[in-house]
């Protein structure tokens, strides 16, 4: 669970400059929690969500309901927060030129988003290896990047594609590889015998396109007996 750093700011900080008062030795801290909001647009959301309540049925004003529309329009904004994040910058911030050319493999990263069908969450593990060349970039950037695309309207074959791209685009190494393993709520709430489905989506490049290093890869990844 993520209810780590709770910044309280007024504005949204730029990704590069809300990464400096943070020290990478707090790895594995995967999350910083944005608990930022526009006053107009919680507005806006707040009375929408009332009307859905409404239109449903319910009894908007009681006791429990009262405050479910401000809820749940903060909830949608820290869920979506991803969209004023630049993922590129995230990364460029801690670039370091380096001879290792070894995979360097980031496993078992939470990933928490919303399918945008359904607005539903979808959740699980991802895992991002990538093979330098030249450049190595702070471990913790990584599942920075992954959490930047995940909150956003996503379907989970994007958010593999878009991890591998802004790696791909950045860091120019050898090769990146991305799998992804979710369920997703959309389906598991709707229908009784997909309770246990995992998807799983992958994205390569590079290196990673041949066979030997994705099977390396692969058992990598495979969870620890
Ligand atoms: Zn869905």
């Amino acid at each position: 669970m993520k209810n780590d750093t709770l910044e309280a700011n007024g504005a949204l900080t730029p990704a590069h400059q809300a990464d400096a008062h943070h020290a990478d030795d707090e790895f594995p801290t995967l999350y910083e929690r944005k608990d930022q909001y526009a006053g107009e647009a919680t507005d806006v959301i707040a009375r929408r969500v009332r009307d859905i309540l409404v239109t449903l049925g319910e009894d908007a004003d009681r006791e429990g309901l009262v405050k479910t529309p401000e809820r749940v329009a903060r909830a949608y904004q820290f869920l979506t927060h991803g969209y004023a994040m630049d993922p590129r910058a995230i990364l460029e911030s801690a670039l370091f030129d380096e001879d290792y050319s070894e995979m360097i493999l980031v496993k078992d990263i939470e990933v928490y988003s919303l399918c945008e069908h359904h607005m539903l969450p979808f959740f699980g593990k991802a895992h991002v290896a990538y093979i330098p060349n030249g450049k190595i970039v702070g471990l913790s950037k990584i599942p920075r990047v992954v959490d930047v695309f995940a909150r956003r309207l996503q379907v989970q074959e994007r958010l593999t594609l878009q991890i591998r791209d802004a790696i791909q685009d950045v860091l120019k190494p050898l090769g990146v590889a991305v799998v992804i393993e979710a369920q997703h709520l959309c389906m598991m709430m709707r229908g009784a015998e997909k309770q246990n489905s995992w998807t799983t989506t992958s994205a390569m490049s590079g290196e990673f396109m041949r066979e030997s290093t994705r099977a390396e890869f692969m058992r990598l990844i495979r969870p620890r007996a």
